[in-house]
């Protein structure tokens, strides 16, 4: 049987290409017919450099198990699902000694077959699936970033009473906002451009303050040394103008966002003096999905609210295109394959 899937290759070339299904799984393999797959900020800096060859992408997955192979006792064709991005072996000194949060030695999906998750199809390990029900799979598949997002706000260490602010309003930062605001924050204040329009609307929908302003950080005085935690998902740039903003004792929580040269200046008395904290938030292995998955259900975190576009598949290109051109006006756009199968020609 053939199908469609997508592939990228910098700068920003994209192309669907049709492939053929294998007539039998490899052993702890699904296969996964995809209904939803978001549009990442790492698709988008992949696409504009260092995807040297043609590559297939997309890894905010939710679908249904369509095939089984061996030893996948605990699934059903028909369950639905979505993917865990990388996970942990549970075998390694890491994992034995309780931190599972650094390892990335189990079977993950990113070489498991020839498409990801901007296609109609993809072969998955059987470790990476986790079932989920009660929701759509466009929400569904926000699990990933969300999980990112979880870790993020795990990593600040927020405590009740704790002012914080967040430092870019894409979708990660966005779904940050009820998660610090449920860890216990008095206020959660969001600073973004003023073109990032719609994501500073959807921050105030999601309960946060807003403070829109083209001045850099650095000059925002009234913000400076004003806040408990800091969340930034930006640019690594935005470090040393962030760590303005925090409190004596404060903790700066950063997801790195693709940049090429990740070298920054700080002066360190200051960052001594006022015993800061910076901290590093890599969700690799992907963790959490159990907990954001309950968030999502129960609307704590408002699909509706991240999601700003559904395309089809077909259109993948053109939407690769418009998050790129218009940050202004997108949040998290979600692709959704047309399920219609391709012709046996071909
Ligand atoms: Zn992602
Ligand atoms: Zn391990």
């Amino acid at each position: 049987m053939f199908y469609q899937s997508a592939y990228v290759k910098s700068p920003w070339n994209c192309e669907l290409r049709t492939l053929q299904l294998p007539d039998s799984l490899p052993d702890a393999h699904v296969l996964i017919r995809i209904e939803a797959c978001g549009i990442c900020g790492t698709d988008l800096s992949h696409a504009e450099n260092g995807m040297e060859e043609w590559q297939p992408f997309g890894h905010e997955v939710a679908g249904v198990i369509e095939r089984i192979g061996s030893h996948c006792d605990d699934l059903q064709v028909g369950d639905t699902v979505v993917l865990e991005s990388s996970g942990f072996c549970g075998r390694c000194d890491w994992c034995r000694d309780g931190r599972v949060d650094l390892c990335n030695k189990a079977p993950n999906f990113w070489k498991s077959g020839p498409s990801l998750g901007f296609s109609e199809y993809m072969i998955v390990p059987a470790c990476c699936v986790v079932r989920y029900e009660g929701m759509t799979p466009e929400t569904a598949c926000l699990a990933e970033p969300a999980g990112v997002a979880y870790d993020m706000v795990k990593t600040a260490d927020i405590r009740h009473g704790d002012r914080v602010c967040l430092v870019g309003p894409g979708p990660i930062g966005l779904m940050a906002i009820p998660m610090a605001i449920r860890s216990g924050a008095d206020e959660v204040v969001c600073v973004g451009r003023t073109r990032n329009r719609k994501r500073l609307e959807a921050a105030e929908m999601l309960g946060a303050r807003v403070v829109a302003s083209d001045l850099p950080l650095s000059e925002q005085e009234e913000l400076h040394g004003r806040f408990d935690r800091v969340l930034v998902t930006a640019p690594v740039q935005m470090i040393p103008q962030a760590l303005r903003l925090l409190a004596y004792g404060g903790i700066l929580s950063y997801i790195g966002i693709g940049t090429e040269d990740g070298r920054i200046e700080f002066d360190a008395n200051d960052f001594h003096y006022r015993k800061l904290q910076l901290r590093a938030s890599f969700a690799s292995p992907a963790l959490y999905y159990p907990t954001v998955l309950k968030m999502l259900k129960k609307g704590t975190i408002p699909a509706d609210t991240i999601i700003s576009h559904r395309m089809p598949l077909r259109d993948i290109a053109g939407a690769m295109t418009m998050c790129k051109e218009d940050k202004g006006a997108t949040i998290k756009v979600v692709i959704t394959p047309e399920r219609r199968r391709a012709s046996n020609e071909g």
